[in-house]
């Protein structure tokens, strides 16, 4: 058992749990240049019935969570939007037309263009950003840090957050330390939800025995995502179990990310 955990956390707590839900809306298949018809719609499900579905979830669980968005859903879907800030919830960047491709040139203005709409139409200001893609660039960091954010969600490759820089004022705030309820389980893995939910119990297991961060990625859409009743039931039960635990704190990221800029002496520094 780790005890360095206790003064890592807030409260003592040896785990600290923070749940971003990824609203790949529309734009994903925009972006592809489909027409969002058909089993291409799966994106529009997340606007109508995940996101709505998820938010009486996180409400009535009273969990703190950080929605990951993109620009082109943002500004199609406004009130949506707004209703998740206005509900108290954190909004992070997540790419304009969720971009699988590198961006070169643009990427400064795209992470700019989108940062501009969240806070235009939400009135929420976003200080975190996820790569839908995973890839990032040489401009990444140093537009992000420009225009105030103060974590990425990007990374891959530590089980805890750490700082990117020497300045200690932006930190990395990895998201694969669970299984992703996306792609590699529903569609490549072919799981049933009721073997994400084993996969996740016994991630949690390991991950309160060690590191204690649990960032949880939760995908609202249709197909290849938790959007649909039986799966985000799933959901539902996992962060039952995790609430009940005596020794979890629940994080937004914006929370986390102060947390660790404020106790700096907790993380190591990559180079
Ligand atoms: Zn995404």
């Amino acid at each position: 058992m780790n005890n360095t955990n206790e003064f890592r956390w807030p409260d003592g707590a040896r785990t600290v749990v923070a749940v971003t839900i990824h609203v790949d809306g529309p734009s994903v298949q925009i972006g592809r240049g489909e027409n969002g018809l058909g089993r291409s719609s799966r994106g529009r499900y997340a606007i109508r019935r995940g996101v709505p579905r998820y938010l009486e979830m996180m409400s009535r669980l009273n969990i703190p969570a950080t929605f990951f968005v993109c620009g082109y859903d943002v500004e199609t879907f406004p009130d949506l939007y707004r209703q998740i800030a206005t509900k108290g919830y954190e909004l992070a960047a997540h790419g304009y037309h969720h971009e699988n491709w590198d961006l070169g040139d643009t990427e400064p203005a795209l992470l700019e263009q989108t940062h501009r709409i969240i806070v235009e139409i939400t009135g929420q200001s976003p200080v975190g950003w996820c790569s839908p893609s995973g890839r990032k660039s040489a401009y990444t960091l140093p537009v992000l840090q420009r225009l105030g954010y103060i974590y990425d969600a990007s990374e891959k490759d530590r089980d805890e957050p750490y700082f990117s820089d020497d300045k200690k004022n932006f930190v990395i705030l990895p998201n694969n330390t669970v299984s992703l309820d996306d792609f590699p389980v529903y569609e490549s893995g072919r799981a049933l939800a009721s073997e994400l939910l084993d996969m996740w119990r016994s991630e949690y297991h390991a991950i309160s025995q060690s590191e204690g961060y649990l960032q949880l990625t939760i995908h609202p859409m249709a197909g290849d995502g938790s959007g649909p009743p039986s799966r985000a039931a799933v959901v539902e039960t996992f962060l039952t179990e995790l609430k009940a635990e005596p020794d979890v704190h629940f994080l937004n990221m914006r929370d986390l990310a102060r947390h660790c800029l404020n106790n700096p002496h907790h993380w190591a520094q990559a180079t």
